[in-house]
């Protein structure tokens, strides 16, 4: 299988450095190819502006959707913005590897999603022969399995059902809902590693062990149920009907 991980952490000799070697590690070695998108080291451009676009009218307003959308139907985008489309395309699984940085992942990786997940291409996808779209367990991305990867300060019970942060499973919907399944792509439980601040050498090969492991068995992991858009649990202004659950919340979006 062909493994993408996209990388955000500015050091390599990080605890997430070590993780990321030895899962890329374990995967080569079980025969899998691995590209990593290790952003920081690539000095990828984090913020969406107008110069995504080499051969847009500068004088002109710049609507970063629909110039987004011209540049990837025109073959005119960043260099670098298209390259990390064929990684995401030639890839059958797709890791978000961050350490949870105010509740979100790192600028650089929202910068990644914002300027890579194009309008056309992950985004603004049309269904032929119907005013539906493709997004929301379809979309150009469909078929390849994603998960997030991160570490987090904060201990597990914080992140539980009344812990203090939230749920983790809400504070990562907008990225494996919102993002992932989004684009079409088949959504597994996510890799965490709490409390890592200060954890041990013995404590840390322990961790990347874990994470190896989940990086091998990606495609034999149940994905999370979401219900996709087209499917019929939603009515024609994007609602969930009744009979799917009562009040309110991103669980509602999970069958
Ligand atoms: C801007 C910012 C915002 C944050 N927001 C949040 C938040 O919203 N929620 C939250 O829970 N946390 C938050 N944090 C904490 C953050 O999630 C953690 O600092 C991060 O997950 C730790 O991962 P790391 O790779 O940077 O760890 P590191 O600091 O690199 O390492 C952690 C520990 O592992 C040890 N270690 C043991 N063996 C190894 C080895 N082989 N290689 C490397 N290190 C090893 C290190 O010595 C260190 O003590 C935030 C941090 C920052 C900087």
């Amino acid at each position: 299988m062909r493994y993408l991980i996209v990388f955000a952490h500015p050091e390599p000799r990080s605890l997430n450095g070590h993780l990321l070697r030895r899962g890329v590690a374990a995967l080569k070695a079980a025969g899998h190819e691995v590209v990593v998108s290790d952003l920081y080291a690539m000095g990828f451009k984090a913020v969406a502006d107008g110069r995504d676009f080499p051969e847009r009218d500068i004088g002109a307003r710049l609507v970063y959707h629909a110039e987004s959308g011209a540049a990837y139907a025109g073959g005119s985008q960043a260099p670098e913005v298209a390259a990390e489309q064929a990684k995401l395309l030639a890839a059958d699984a797709v890791v978000l590897h961050f350490p949870l940085w105010w509740f979100g992942m790192p600028a650089i990786l929202k910068g990644w999603v914002d300027r890579v997940f194009a309008t056309g291409f992950a985004i603004g996808v049309p269904k032929p022969g119907t005013r539906q779209w493709l997004r929301y367990g379809e979309g150009n991305l469909a078929g390849r399995r994603a998960m997030i990867a991160c570490t987090t300060g904060g201990r597990a019970p914080q992140y539980g059902a009344r812990g203090v942060h939230g749920p983790i499973r809400d504070i990562l919907f907008p990225i494996n809902h919102g993002m992932l399944f989004y684009t079409g792509m088949t959504v597994i439980e996510p890799f965490i590693g709490y409390r890592v601040v200060r954890a041990s050498t013995t404590e840390a090969d322990a961790l990347a062990d874990a994470y190896a492991a989940r990086l091998l068995g990606m495609f034999d992991a149940p994905p999370i149920a979401y219900r996709s858009e087209n499917g019929g649990a939603y009515d024609e202004e994007q609602r969930l009907a009744p009979e799917y659950g009562e009040g309110e919340g991103f669980s509602l979006h999970e069958g």
